[in-house]
């Protein structure tokens, strides 16, 4: 299957210079549920990166400090959703400002992000970066152009031996009735020979409108907000009918993790990002330059 990288064109509309964002972010709660029982997108790619991380998140539960870049995450998702509840000639770069910055002031006084930062200029410096990357998203789309068939969709499909159930970000339809679906990234994209394995949860999110809609997506888009880059990979009934089966596959090696109480730490470069590094045994610190 061919992986479509665009690059977005170099002009974007310019972010308010004062950065007066009132600060906020992350509540996407993953649907916390029993494992196995209910399956998330992102906890079977927890599991595929490594199952200690699983563990740590899905079954231990535990409590992660959201770090600065996923408040902007939780933030622009808020955003974006909320401006594709406005008409259409709303949608303008202004309000999706102003979206952010409303969002950020209903999110920053939450327990999770009252401390996120040390002072009003460390906040005021963030906001005026997440600025920059809601801008960004307006290099790669004109969402005035179009109107979403549903965003933030709460999709739960029982297969049987689990049920998968998550958050999908945007499904759009085409004019020519192609199914598409979107997931907002507020990162940089990776290079773009890495960029496959972030596309697994989107397959799933197809697999699960599939069942629900009864039609085939044909697209997954990943829009890298950080660096104005959109991954897109085709998708069919072959391709679905494969993470099908890899999905339930995976089921099964979780239940017999869980019986076997057995999660053993898979490190890689990913590490570098965990939460967990303080208590994980399978961490190992890199070496420090010159040692
Ligand atoms: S530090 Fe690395 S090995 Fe340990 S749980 Fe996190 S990702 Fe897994």
């Amino acid at each position: 299957m061919s992986l479509v990288a665009v690059r977005a064109p170099k002009s974007r509309p310019a972010a308010p210079a004062n950065g007066s964002v009132d600060d906020k972010e992350q509540s996407a709660a993953e649907p916390a549920a029993p494992i196995l029982a209910t399956l998330s997108p992102s906890r079977a790619s927890n599991f595929k990166q490594c199952p200690r991380l699983f563990r740590y998140r899905a079954i231990d539960r535990i409590p992660e400090v959201p770090s600065a870049a996923q408040a902007r995450g939780t933030t622009a998702h808020l955003a974006l959703e909320r401006l594709f509840g406005l008409p259409a000639d709303q949608r303008t770069a202004e309000r999706l400002f102003d979206l952010f910055r409303e969002a950020w002031t209903g999110l920053r006084t939450e327990p999770d992000y009252s401390q996120l930062f040390d002072s009003v200029e460390d906040e005021r410096a963030w906001g005026i970066e997440s600025l920059g990357v809601i801008a960004n998203y307006l290099t790669l789309e004109d969402p005035a152009s179009f109107s979403p068939v549903g965003n933030e969709l709460d999709m739960s499909e029982d297969l049987g031996a689990v049920t998968v159930r998550g958050i999908l970000d945007r499904l759009d339809e085409r004019p020519d009735g192609r199914l598409v679906i979107t997931d907002y990234k507020t990162g940089s994209a990776p290079p773009e020979r890495y960029a496959l394995p972030a596309f697994f949860a989107l397959k799933v999110y197809a697999l699960l409108v599939r069942r629900r809609y009864g039609r085939t997506p044909a697209e997954l888009r990943l829009l890298y907000l950080g660096n104005s880059t959109v991954y897109s990979l085709p998708v069919d009934d072959r391709v679905l009918d494969g993470i099908e089966r890899q999905l339930l596959a995976l089921a099964r090696t979780i239940k017999r993790a869980m019986e076997r109480n057995h999660f053993p730490p898979r490190p890689s470069v990913l590490c570098k990002w965990c939460s967990f590094q303080g208590i994980c045994p399978g961490f190992t610190s890199p070496p420090t330059n010159g040692g």
